[in-house]
């Protein structure tokens, strides 16, 4: 996935810059960098692998270092980035977060013209590189934004800094957001509000899809009105956004009780949440879908285990799936009197595999659990994100819903995908019947797609829901 944050102020910024975009550290575990710009010394730039360290960490000599009064930085799931670029339109600096499918007819067009790009280990084009060629093949930086914008099949929201100001550009669709904070002294680009919020910047506004502003100490200009409709990820909210966090005016962490409640009222038509003694959240995404269950139905919120943080802080790490299996496992360290004998609700943000989860109540049945229900707090996810580098969904194959119509039908399930990922239907019965059974959970139920936006409460149309839906 990845994220980023710009700064254009009266002050010098470093700092803000760095706790700014350290604050992105979430939504991506691969490559951090800044750039920075001061009218004496010019462009400066770094790029850190953080991988194995934290961002802070990797960037507490450079900070020092660095000076100017504007700047971008980035966290990155993928490519070192920001890169420093000279053209026809200047010197700028550019970061990007986005996927682009069409990444081989995109080089194709450019390197049609002669131009070159520097290639990355395993042959790979760095995709920031491509955004930047796109951008070049226009008169000024705002058309050549827009010019990418229109070529990506995808999605490319971007920061560009330039000695003078910077450019902030939504996607195309609003896939994800970019939000503006303002204080007296200037401006700030962020995908977290909280992270300008942090540094004394109030919430200003939400770019629309596709807009493009021109960023100043004194001021925004609007380079590109929005001119089309919103399709913003739901998962945002389900999973990957902070809590702290608000998106279109909507707070991560209150949809995430508000899903929690319209959970326990399916529950209690049913009359199962009348039976377990505790529930509770697989943390850290589910536990306030938890907290919103347990307020609705009465049952006492609990944390049967407690994840181990001090020194394994962060859940994307690493990037193999087994090492994160292993980490997950010890960092899970139980409440014995929470758990033995105990009838236990779990409410998880998703469920995609389903080995973490399945490892998870193996966990909590050897330590004496004698019921584990299970609740996920989005839809059964039934196709592969083609929007995001959303690690969520990015194999359908390995999708535990994919698995199980496989299972149950064979090739011919996949033409009534729509069906099984709706439980009130006969087919969305017996797949959730099947993971069920598999996943020896002692009931599952997955929230709805009408549970999920309402929870949001913008307008449905506005909504990416393609990874549940599949209606684009
Ligand atoms: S497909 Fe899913 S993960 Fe991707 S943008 Fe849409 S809702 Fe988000």
């Amino acid at each position: 996935m990845g994220g980023f944050f710009g700064i254009a102020s009266k002050q010098q910024c470093n700092y803000d810059l760095y706790y700014g975009v350290d604050y992105h550290s979430h939504l991506g575990t691969r490559r951090g960098g800044m750039a920075m710009y001061d009218r004496e010394i010019g462009f400066q730039r770094q790029i850190h692998n953080i991988e194995n360290s934290p961002f802070r960490t990797k960037f507490e000599k450079d900070v020092d270092e660095m000076r100017g009064c504007i700047g971008i930085a980035c966290i990155s799931d993928f490519e070192p980035q920001p890169l420093l670029v000279r053209s026809h339109l200047g010197s700028f600096a550019l970061c990007t977060v986005g996927k682009i499918n069409n990444e081989d007819a995109l080089a194709e067009l450019v390197l049609n013209k002669n131009h070159h790009y520097l290639e990355l280990s395993g042959g790979k084009i760095n995709p920031t590189e491509l955004v930047a060629s796109l951008i070049n093949e226009e008169n000024t930086i705002a058309e050549g934004i827009r010019f990418a914008q229109r070529m990506i099949d995808g999605s490319m929201s971007m920061l560009v800094l330039t000695k003078d100001c910077l450019y902030a550009a939504r996607d195309f669709y609003g896939r994800l957001p970019v939000l503006i904070g303002k204080n007296d002294d200037g401006y700030a680009v962020s995908i977290e509000s909280f992270a300008y919020e942090k540094a004394g910047f109030d919430h200003y506004r939400d770019l629309g899809p596709g807009e493009i502003v021109r960023i100043t100490a004194e001021g925004i200009e609007q380079m590109q009105a929005t001119d089309r409709k919103k399709r913003i990820c739901s998962f945002l909210w389900t999973y990957y956004g902070y809590p702290n966090s608000h998106y279109e005016g909507v707070t991560v962490e209150t949809m995430r009780y508000k899903c929690g409640e319209i959970l326990a009222d399916y529950d209690m038509q049913e009359g199962i949440a009348r039976t377990v003694d505790y529930v509770a959240g697989v943390p850290d995404s589910g536990t306030p879908n938890a907290i919103g269950y347990a307020n609705r139905t009465g049952i006492p919120f609990a944390r049967p285990f407690i994840k181990y943080t001090p020194t394994w802080a962060r859940s994307f790490m690493p990037t193999s799936q087994k090492q994160r299996n292993l980490i997950a496992n010890k960092k899970q360290i139980p409440i014995k009197n929470l758990i033995e004998g105990k009838k236990l609700l779990f409410i998880d943000d998703s469920i995609v595999r389903g080995t973490q989860l399945r490892e998870t109540v193996d966990f909590l049945y050897r330590n004496g659990a004698k019921e584990v229900h299970i609740r996920s707090a989005c839809p059964p996810i039934m196709f592969g994100c083609k929007y995001l580098n959303f690690s969520r969904s990015k194999n359908e194959l390995e999708l535990i819903t994919r698995r199980k119509v496989l299972e149950l039908e064979g090739e011919k399930g996949m033409m009534y995908l729509d069906q099984y990922g709706d439980f009130s239907t006969d087919r969305g019965k017996a797949m959730v019947k099947a993971i069920e059974e598999e996943m020896k959970f002692s009931s599952l139920r997955f929230q709805s797609l009408w549970g999920v936006t309402s929870s949001i409460g913008l307008d449905p149309e506005d909504l990416c829901t393609y990874c549940w839906s599949g209606k684009e």
